[in-house]
């Protein structure tokens, strides 16, 4: 690997902090759900910056948009280089926006050094990563991996019944480029942990090996309706007391998974819903993750046969019904021994992880070979307003990202 310039740390941590001011929330967190006001506000920045810098910007018709800085050779594919601008709701200052803003990092780096390289490098923004307003996240990657159809994506209705395609033409996002359809040489993805490990040991930088089993369900518990305040105590089948048992039986069974595996109970919907009413039918959501396909069907089976045994003791039906199933992925081995030699080269301290969430590294794998950099966030906290990553560790990061990226976008 040649000798590579440096990133201009001091630039990068002040345009994450200004993306974070975009829906800034009081507790130091942002609230950018995708396709929202806030999203096009935070958006419209970064087409700024990357057209201050002399990028061509396009927009597809899923909303992703990527910002091309061309190579010297047009005939060969493009690196690309992202992550995403959106947050949860709230969310933090680094999830996704470091891997966005540390690509115009990247690309102001080689201006200020005067470098070309053979191949272009664009910085994909992809849209809706989070899945909070609109599920299923992980989507604008994924339609431009072909893993889920342009129509679909575009149908998804958030809680209020908008509608994402309605959504993303009303915040002038809904673009003209077709969705993936195009070559890419490589992609990187610089990204925090949003996990407790590389500060636990001490380490600047991970390059993320591979993502874990998954899948998510949802849990249908049927009780019997009635008065609140006057069936007898001993007569009622409450859907919602069954379904408080069930959340802790959850619990349980994550923190016996852990740290290989984790399940969480995330969503209760409740049936009527009021307060004189003895609900009738609740629905809870779970996720779970864990290292090993085993791993992951032990915590299925452990789910079902606790509300089995629920359902018995209470006379209530509870139907568990488990779905998208997500496959461990193998992230590219030798763009991950690359970051490895990168980071070394910079005396940052390395070490590989898996990843057990889901990165928009994860649909464009499908593609062409990925990877990702982690680097550590304060208490492994994310999806959080007290995510914080140090100045530092934000700076070792895009200088990995950088030098890869050099070489990469240099490939013939
Ligand atoms: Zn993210």
């Amino acid at each position: 690997m040649a000798s590579t310039p440096d990133i201009n740390a001091e630039r990068l941590w002040a345009d994450i902090m200004t993306m974070g001011a975009i829906g800034a929330t009081q507790a130091g967190g942002s609230f950018r759900p995708a396709v929202s006001d806030a999203d096009r506000e935070g958006r419209n920045l970064f087409r700024f910056w990357a057209e201050e810098a002399g990028l061509t910007v396009s927009i597809d018709a899923i909303g992703n948009m990527f910002a091309r800085r061309e190579g010297t050779d047009a005939a060969l594919a493009p690196l690309v280089i992202g992550s995403h601008l959106d947050t949860q709701m709230p969310g933090g200052k680094f999830d996704g926006v470091l891997g966005v803003l540390a690509g115009l990092a990247v690309i102001r780096a080689l201006d200020a050094a005067g470098l070309t390289t053979k191949r272009a490098i664009e910085i994909a923004n992809f849209t809706n990563e989070e899945g909070a307003r609109f599920q299923p996240g992980i989507m604008g990657s994924g339609v431009f991996a072909g893993l889920l159809p342009l129509e679909e994506a575009l149908g998804r209705r958030d809680d209020g019944g908008a509608r994402l395609g309605d959504e993303l033409a009303r915040i002038g996002y809904a673009g003209h480029a077709p969705v993936g359809g195009r070559p890419v040489h490589k992609y990187l993805e610089l990204h925090i942990e949003q996990g407790p490990e590389l500060e636990k040991a001490g380490a600047l930088i991970a390059a993320v090996s591979n993502s874990s089993w998954g899948c998510s369900g949802f849990i249908d518990i049927h009780g019997e309706n009635g008065h609140s305040q006057t069936a007898a105590m001993s007569t009622r089948r409450n859907s919602l007391v069954a379904a408080a048992r069930i959340i802790l039986d959850i619990e349980t069974i994550g923190a016996d998974n852990e740290p290989a595996g984790m399940v969480s109970a995330t969503v209760i919907r409740n049936w009527p819903n009021n307060r004189v009413n003895i609900p009738h039918l609740t629905q809870l959501s779970y996720v779970a993750v864990h290292a090993t396909e085993d791993g992951r069907a032990n915590i299925v089976t452990r789910i079902e046969t606790a509300a089995k045994r629920i359902a018995e003791e209470t006379g209530l039906v509870i139907d568990v019904t488990t779905a998208h199933y997500r496959q461990r992925l193998d992230l590219c081995q030798d763009l991950a021994t690359q970051i490895m030699t990168a980071a070394e080269r910079r005396s940052y301290p390395a070490m590989t992880l898996p990843t057990l969430t889901s990165h928009d590294a994860l649909s464009m794998a499908h593609l062409c070979p990925s990877a990702i950099i982690f680097v550590p966030c304060r208490g492994g906290i994310s999806h959080s307003e007290r995510e914080w990553c140090d100045p530092a560790h934000v700076a070792a990061g895009a200088q990995v990202l950088l030098d890869v990226a050099v070489a990469l976008a240099n490939e013939p």
